[in-house]
């Protein structure tokens, strides 16, 4: 049982209809990993400048996540700009400065190569590749990406695509790599480019998970608060892969539904304040009464 993740540790500027904060922590990798560690002991793999606070470092640790694979560099820490309009679902890339990522190397510790489950999440496709090319025999490899690699990095992302077991996306980027406007149509051609599930995220109107011979539908919770949905992607999919590492299974359709639960689960906590605040206070506790809540939702 082992989950690597590779993925960004970030500042985030954001602006959202309930605020603007400055360089707060995000990152996909640390959505990721926090969201994981409830249920697993995730491996994250990236880079921070000397300028990332050591306390969040502590953080991590604290949360069970192995921080080995966390290189702090000379320099400057990845840097995200981003506003939110009245629809959480729209937003603008303001800025990305890629900082200490531009030159980064990833290595794998020796003992992340053996890892179960590789998590690609939003970092250079380039990046991805090269991380992929260190494991040694996943069971399970998935991705995530965001528009900008899309338009800027098409054939190195398709690359990495065509080894991947899940591809993690929304209703948005899925569309704009599969040249398709329907959806459905859209995560059917992923599925001849690789990938055995498509999973794609539709903010707040949950996922849809689209295997070979299934089709999974999750609605997300329905939150009258949202406050800052940065992240919930990348919470998705590590509560999704923390839980399938947890369980150890990986291909059964019974624990893939569970997984999309626990993914949505773990997205509607984190947009209920900014950045990762949400997941500092979170209990198990919560996450296992929401998703008895989810349970009734559905059930007719
Ligand atoms: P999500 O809201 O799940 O799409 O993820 C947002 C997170 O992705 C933010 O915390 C950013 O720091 C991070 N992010 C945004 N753009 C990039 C990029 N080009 N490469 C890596 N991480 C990024």
């Amino acid at each position: 049982m082992s989950l690597v993740i590779v993925g960004s540790v970030a500042f985030d500027t954001l602006e959202t209809p309930r605020g603007r904060r400055e360089k707060i922590v995000g990152g996909s990798g640390t959505y990721c990993s926090l969201a994981a560690s409830f249920f697993t002991k995730p491996l994250v793999v990236a880079v921070v400048g000397e300028d990332f606070p050591k306390e969040m470092i502590e953080f991590f640790k604290s949360r069970g996540v192995d921080t080995r694979g966390l290189e702090v560099r000379p320099g400057k820490t990845f840097h995200w700009e981003a506003r939110y309009g009245e629809d959480p679902n729209q937003r603008t890339t303001i800025k990305t400065e890629l900082n200490v990522f531009e030159d980064f190397m990833p290595q794998l510790p020796p003992d992340y190569r053996k890892a179960d489950i590789v998590f690609l999440a939003n970092i250079d496709p380039d990046l991805q590749g090269d991380i992929l090319a260190q494991a040694e025999a996943p069971k399970l490899v998935a991705m995530d990406t965001i528009n900008l690699w899309i338009k800027t990095k098409r054939a190195s992302l398709l690359r990495v695509l065509e080894k991947v077991d899940i591809y993690f996306a929304n209703d948005e980027e899925i569309k704009m790599l599969a040249k398709e406007t329907n959806l459905i149509k859209a995560g059917k051609k992923i599925l001849e480019m690789g990938p055995s599930l498509v999973v794609i995220k539709k903010g707040e109107h949950g996922a849809l998970v689209l295997g070979e011979n299934f089709i999974f539908g999750v609605l997300a919770h329905p939150c009258e608060e949202v406050v800052d949905t940065t992240g919930a992607g990348d919470s998705f999919a590590g509560a999704f892969l923390g839980y399938l590492d947890k369980v150890n299974a990986f291909e059964k359709e019974e624990k893939i539904r569970k997984a999309s639960v626990y993914g949505s689960v773990l997205a509607s906590f984190v947009i209920e304040d900014f950045g990762i605040n949400r997941f500092k206070t979170l209990s198990l506790q919560e996450i296992e009464n929401r998703f008895r809540l989810f349970k009734k939702l559905v059930s007719f």
